[in-house]
């Protein structure tokens, strides 16, 4: 970026930390930030000032909230777990408008290969909720990869002997394939059909 004068291409740098963005579309979003009014340009930057401030994981779920608490585990059934791998899943599926429980966002999915231990996910914060004893259902909504796959049976086996059903999204999500980026009548399918494990 050195053919960039420094302020540019500083900008440009910072823009291309985000996923999908590579050089030249660092320089497009940097030459529009410079045809900002200074407001506009403040406003961009507060916003991102604003969302590290004020966005945190719920203590319950691991979902982001603004509260200690999120409002799902607030209001909804706490019988029922949804067991996914990060905060953009619990989206995926709230936009169906079908399940009526609350969540558990794992931020990851055992993969030994990539050094990623049970230890590295929140397993164990998920076996503390089930232990106080009010849970009837767990359903395993990770994704149908090796490792999601590997995570939902490895979870299963921990959650089953403690007396409670656990089911997994049935097929229809294409294996390999990603809650976020499959279309609402699958996943409302695949959700409605969960099999026990
Ligand atoms: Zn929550």
């Amino acid at each position: 970026m050195e053919v960039f004068i420094e302020p540019i291409g500083r900008l440009m740098n910072e823009f291309s930390k985000l996923p999908g963005v590579g050089k030249k579309t660092a320089q497009r979003y940097a030459y529009r930030v410079i045809s900002m009014t200074e407001g506009e340009a403040r406003e961009f930057a507060d916003a991102i000032i604003n969302v590290k401030r004020r966005v945190r994981f719920c203590k319950i779920c691991g979902n982001f909230t603004e509260e200690e608490t999120c409002a799902i585990c607030k209001t909804r059934d706490s019988g029922t777990i949804c067991v996914v791998k990060e905060p953009k899943d619990v989206i995926a599926l709230e936009k169906l408008h079908e399940y009526k429980g609350v969540y558990h966002v794992l931020h990851g999915v055992i993969d030994p290969m990539n050094g990623v231990t049970p230890n590295d996910i929140r397993a164990k914060e998920l076996l503390a909720r089930i232990a106080e004893g009010n849970v009837k259902e767990v359903i395993m909504a990770t994704n149908p990869d090796v490792e999601g796959e590997a995570t939902a049976m490895y979870l299963a086996k921990l959650i089953k002997p403690l007396g409670v059903k656990v089911t997994r999204l049935a097929h229809g999500i294409p294996v390999g394939g990603e809650l976020e980026y499959t279309d609402e009548v699958t996943l409302s399918r695949a959700l409605i059909d969960r099999k026990e494990i």
